[in-house]
């Protein structure tokens, strides 16, 4: 099976049968969707030591700004 590695946390996860891809997850995706829109993803090194509480944030800004848009 070819091996593709999260470009958000660098986690090797299958390429195949995986709807996240190139992710490993869905936080994943979110997140790194979500900094895409924030326009801050010149700090991967910091963002990558989010807590879970600031993971939340994330991906409910993300959700909040989609809604309004
Ligand atoms: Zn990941």
């Amino acid at each position: 099976m070819p091996k593709v590695k999260c470009p958000r946390c660098r986690k090797e996860t299958e390429y195949s049968g995986n709807e996240f891809r190139p992710f490993c997850s869905e936080r994943c995706k979110l997140i790194d969707f979500g900094e895409w829109a924030d326009g801050n993803y010149r700090l991967p090194a910091q963002s990558a030591n989010l807590s879970d509480e600031e993971l939340e944030e994330i991906i409910k800004e993300s959700e909040k700004r989609e809604s309004v848009e």
